[in-house]
C-alpha cells in the first residue's frame, strides 16, 4: 500500500509515510471486509459512514506538515484510523465525533492498540472543541459546504487546516493557514467525503 498507492503517487514526507506503515488498518474495520483493508479505496465502517482512501488521508497529513510538538484537532474520527496516524505524528491529539457509538468503537481500538496521546469528544465538530484551543493543525474528515469559521477560530497563528469544501457529491480539498490572524486559501485536488453534519449529535 505504502510503496504503489502512497509514495509511487507522490507522497513525500517520510514521517507520514512512515506511520502509514505502522498503524494496522485492518484493525479499524469490520473483520468481513479485510480482504480489502490496504486497497485503494475507502470502506464502510457502520452507521453509514466511510474509513478513508489511503493515498487522500496521507496527502492530508502531508499538506499539514505536522511537527511531533504539534495539539491536534480532528473533525469526524470514524473508525480511528486517521486519529492513530496523528497519534505516531503529533504530541496530542483532539478528535470529535457526531456518533456516540462510532467513538466509543474508536476509542476501544485506539485503546487496544496503545495510541495514548488520544482524547474523544461525541459534539458537532464544526464548532471545534474549545476547551483545548488553540491548536497547531485541523483535519477535517467530513464535507463541508464552507470552511467552518469556529475551527479557524480555534487554530494559532500560522496553524494549518486541511477541509474538503463543496457540495455532497465532490468538494476540493483546501489548506488553510492562518497568517496575521487572516485566511490564506490554497486549493488542493479533488476529492469525495461524507457530508459533515451539523447540529445535534446522535446518541443512540
Ligand atoms: N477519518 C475517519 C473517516 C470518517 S468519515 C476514518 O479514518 O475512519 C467522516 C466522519 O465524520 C464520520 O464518522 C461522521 O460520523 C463524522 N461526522 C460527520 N459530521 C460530523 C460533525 N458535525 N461532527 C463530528 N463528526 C462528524
Amino acid at each position: 500500500m505504502v510503496r504503489t498507492q502512497l509514495a509511487e503517487r507522490g507522497i513525500r514526507d517520510l514521517r507520514v509515510l512512515d506511520a502509514m506503515r505502522k498503524v494496522p488498518r485492518h484493525e479499524f474495520i469490520p473483520e468481513s471486509f479485510w480482504h480489502d483493508a490496504y486497497e485503494d479505496h475507502p470502506l464502510p465502517i457502520g452507521e453509514g459512514q466511510t474509513i478513508s482512501q489511503p493515498y487522500i488521508v496521507a496527502a492530508m497529513l502531508e499538506y499539514l506538515a505536522l511537527q511531533s510538538t504539534d495539539h491536534v484537532l480532528e473533525i469526524g474520527t470514524g473508525s480511528g484510523y486517521v486519529t492513530a496516524l496523528l497519534s505516531l505524528l503529533c504530541a496530542e491529539v483532539y478528535s470529535v465525533e457526531r456518533h456516540a457509538q462510532l467513538a466509543a468503537s474508536a476509542e476501544s481500538t485506539l485503546q487496544r492498540l496503545h495510541y495514548r496521546n488520544v482524547k474523544i469528544r461525541v459534539a458537532d465538530g464544526s464548532q471545534g472543541w474549545p476547551k483545548y484551543a488553540p491548536f497547531h493543525a485541523i483535519l477535517v474528515s467530513a464535507a463541508t459546504p464552507e470552511m467552518p469559521p469556529a475551527l479557524f477560530a480555534q487554530l494559532h497563528e500560522g496553524g494549518r487546516m486541511v477541509v474538503p469544501v463543496g457540495p455532497s457529491f465532490s468538494q476540493q480539498l483546501q489548506l488553510i493557514r492562518k497568517l496575521a490572524g487572516k485566511p490564506e486559501v490554497n486549493i488542493l485536488e479533488g476529492c469525495r467525503f461524507v457530508p459533515l453534519v451539523e447540529g445535534a449529535v446522535d446518541s443512540e
